[in-house]
């Protein structure tokens, strides 16, 4: 859908809002950048898109500590129990439902408890919203359970349809992201240093091998070497990006950025497929475009 990553390069900053910081930890021998930033929220605009009747699509991003996590709408639905056990048939042994549930669990404290669905010790901390609720929205579920809507009080449990409320990540009614749960907690490690305003402009590349990275701070560029593995997790746009300013990407795509290219190219074919459902509302649905017409019903995309 979107026709390279290259064409979401085009960042422009729209907001610099401190929500979240860590005091820099130095002297620590076996150190991981686990975070560049501190503050922002980074808005990617696609090139125009045919699948979307022409129109530029926007992807906002966090530019943070707890990256998007720290800026996101806080609702906990899992994916599609069905949309695992399709990538597992597809040959990804280990994405199957079955597989990762564990691993939902392991994650998870539910203020409900453990129970066959949900996690009692993990440190995302999921919260049930019906306490403080506006009336309207109880109004809105019964409007759609008397259209024949079933009523669903729990979209990570035995179905995902229906109308009902979603549980959010917080706790103590404070915003849980990735850093709180799991960053915060390992911040007094040793081997640990969080380094912020710090951008990785490439992975070093050793004979096919990551050997380090590269990034730029205050205007001066730095490199750290790693004595073990280098994880990248820049999100579903920039860890590709940075991964072909390194040399590893769609071969086609590397080809053309061979001028820019530092590493020797590690040609790599992806074949991403992105489905956007779009809520749109129209007169004549027919008249709207493609992704727009597809909708899910029971496991199945129906085209109208
Ligand atoms: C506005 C918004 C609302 C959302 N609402 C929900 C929701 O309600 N529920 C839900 O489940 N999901 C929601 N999401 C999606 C969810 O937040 C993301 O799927 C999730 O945070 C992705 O995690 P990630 O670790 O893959 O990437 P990110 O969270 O994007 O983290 C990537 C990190 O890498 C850093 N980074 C990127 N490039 C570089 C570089 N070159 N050098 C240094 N650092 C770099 C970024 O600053 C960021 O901290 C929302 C997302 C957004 C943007």
């Amino acid at each position: 859908m979107i026709n390279s990553l290259q064409n979401l390069i085009k960042v422009s900053e729209i907001e610099w809002i401190v929500v979240d910081g860590n005091s820099e930890i130095t002297s620590a021998k076996d150190s991981w950048i686990l975070e560049q930033v501190k503050v922002s929220t980074t808005q990617f605009i696609s090139e125009p898109d045919e699948g979307i009747g022409g129109r530029a699509s926007y992807w906002p991003r966090g530019k943070v500590i707890g990256g998007s996590s720290s800026i996101n709408a806080m609702v906990y639905i899992r994916g599609h129990q069905g949309d695992f056990d399709d990538w597992e048939a597809m040959g990804n042994t280990g994405w199957g439902w079955n597989d990762v549930l564990p691993y939902f669990k392991k994650a998870e404290t539910s203020d409900q408890g453990e129970d066959e669905w949900h996690g009692g010790e993990g440190p995302l901390h999921v919260t049930t919203l019906d306490r403080d609720l506006h009336p309207l929205c109880q109004n809105y579920i019964r409007a759609g359970v008397e259209c024949g809507l079933d009523y669903n009080d729990d979209f990570n449990g035995v179905g995902m349809e229906g109308v009902g409320l979603y549980r959010n990540t917080s706790k103590g009614g404070f915003r849980m992201s990735a850093a709180r749960a799991y960053l915060h907690p390992a911040n007094k490690r040793h081997n640990l240093t969080v380094m912020t305003n710090a951008h990785s402009t490439r992975i070093l590349i050793e004979d096919k091998k990551a050997v380090g990275v590269e990034y730029v701070r205050h205007g001066e560029t730095h490199q750290v070497t790693a004595a073990r593995e280098v994880i990248v997790s820049a999100g579903a746009v920039n860890s590709p990006q940075l991964l072909q300013l390194s040399g590893v990407g769609p071969a086609g795509l590397l080809k053309r950025l061979q001028p820019y290219d530092c590493n020797p190219p590690v040609f790599l074919q992806l074949n991403v497929k992105c489905v956007l459902i779009v809520p749109a509302r129209s007169h004549d649905l027919k008249a709207l475009p493609h992704p727009a017409r597809t909708v899910r019903v029971n496991h199945q995309w129906h085209h109208v």
